[in-house]
């Protein structure tokens, strides 16, 4: 079985951690423009077909899926994220310009 090195596992589960949090902005962005395209957002919310309307959405694309409760998405969020990604990549082309440290695959 092929070892995977340190450096690996760390890029792989930082990526992991990245793909949640970008996910989580999509499902509130799409929440958002939802609403927003909507005629009467307030009142769609308020008498909860909204919820209902998510519900069945998300059931039909649970790739493009919208968050099921509203929260706001900080600029300071997104900043975070934009600068965890830049770094992630830099490592991620540094580890793979530099070579893996992990003993020689024998398959
Ligand atoms: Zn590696």
């Amino acid at each position: 079985m092929a070892e995977t090195c340190k450096t690996c596992r760390d890029l792989l589960a930082a990526a992991l951690d990245l793909c949640v949090r970008a996910r989580k902005m999509d499902e509130q962005d799409r929440r958002v423009a939802t609403l927003a395209a909507s005629v009467d957002g307030a009142s769609w919310v308020e008498s909860g077909r909204f919820d209902e309307y998510v519900r069945r959405h998300n059931i039909h694309y649970p790739d493009r899926s919208i968050a099921p409760k509203s929260a706001t998405i900080h600029l300071w969020v997104q900043e975070q994220y934009d600068t965890d990604l830049a770094a992630w990549e830099r490592n991620a082309r540094h580890h793979l310009t530099q070579g893996c440290n992990s003993p020689k695959d024998t398959k």
